[in-house]
């Protein structure tokens, strides 16, 4: 990994090698933050009761409180504990009694499923878009992120229009005002609910070439009186760890937001955005 001057402040979203698709201990993605002048970041390992390989067992979190602190020590890394959980009817209780077990910092909901199909998965989100037509396809998962954001389980809710993913090629790529009226009812749903959002940056790397949620996506949000959303990489690597913050928060600017939120034991602190010459 070649080192960069400090260029952001904090990473909320990273994941460790505690399930199959991230490489890296906490560690190790605490070192790389540093490298890049990330003096904050929170881990975020996935929690899918019942999928083998990605769920983060209870164990692993209290290894994840654990080290943190030795972290702190001896990286200067402040390493805040969370997870990214999926809001599945059939599991509730798993994940409540998840919740009420740890003191996390930032529980993070996410809508990776629908129709049994993960549509941050390849071959997963072909069959799912080979099964519904576009439009159904993509309502049916904005429904299912509204349902997610209504639980109230969640502090902040990450990568609102994951569906374009794969749906931008497999669907079409539907434009923005094709799914308006989705978009503006999930809004509607954060601000009712107090939940916030996440500003994800990995989307830069993927097809869409543009971070999550999208610009008028942004919009819908601010309108509907929004104000708290975070920031993050979503990097399963570390090497991947802060990558992309700069555009990101450059995003969030450009749609008139002005702070960054931080989650610590649940509650948001800010930053200001425009204050932050990093960004
Ligand atoms: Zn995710
Ligand atoms: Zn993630």
């Amino acid at each position: 990994m070649t080192q960069r001057k400090a260029s952001t402040l904090c990473d909320f979203h990273i994941h460790t090698r505690n399930t199959d698709d991230a490489q890296d201990t906490l560690e190790a993605m605490a070192e790389a933050a540093a490298a890049r002048g990330i003096l904050e970041i929170a881990v975020t390992d996935h929690f899918v009761p019942g999928l083998q390989g990605y769920c983060v067992t209870p164990h692993q979190i209290e290894r994840h409180f654990t080290d943190a602190e030795r972290i702190m020590r001896r990286h200067g890394v402040s390493v805040r504990v969370g997870i990214e959980a999926d809001y599945l009817p059939g599991a509730v209780r798993e994940l409540e009694a998840m919740i009420r077990r740890f003191d996390f910092d930032m529980i993070l909901g996410a809508a990776h499923f629908v129709d049994w199909c993960g549509l941050a998965d390849e071959g997963s989100a072909r069959t799912y878009f080979s099964r519904h037509e576009p439009r159904a396809a993509y309502r049916m998962y904005f429904e299912h992120l509204e349902e997610s954001i209504r639980s109230g389980l969640f502090h902040v809710m990450a990568h609102l229009d994951l569906v374009k993913k794969f749906g931008a090629a497999m669907a079409g790529n539907p434009g923005f005002e094709e799914y308006a009226e989705c978009a503006e009812s999930v809004a509607r749903a954060l601000a009712e609910t107090g939940t916030a959002f996440e500003l994800n940056c990995r989307g830069f790397d993927h097809a869409c070439a543009e971070q999550y949620p999208s610009a008028p996506f942004l919009a819908v949000i601010k309108q509907a009186g929004v104000e708290t959303v975070t920031i993050g990489s979503d990097a399963h690597r570390a090497d991947a760890v802060g990558d992309h913050l700069e555009r990101g928060a450059a995003a969030l600017a450009a749609a008139g937001f002005t702070r960054i939120a931080r989650f610590r034991q649940g509650k948001p602190c800010f930053s200001d955005l425009r204050a932050d010459q990093s960004y």
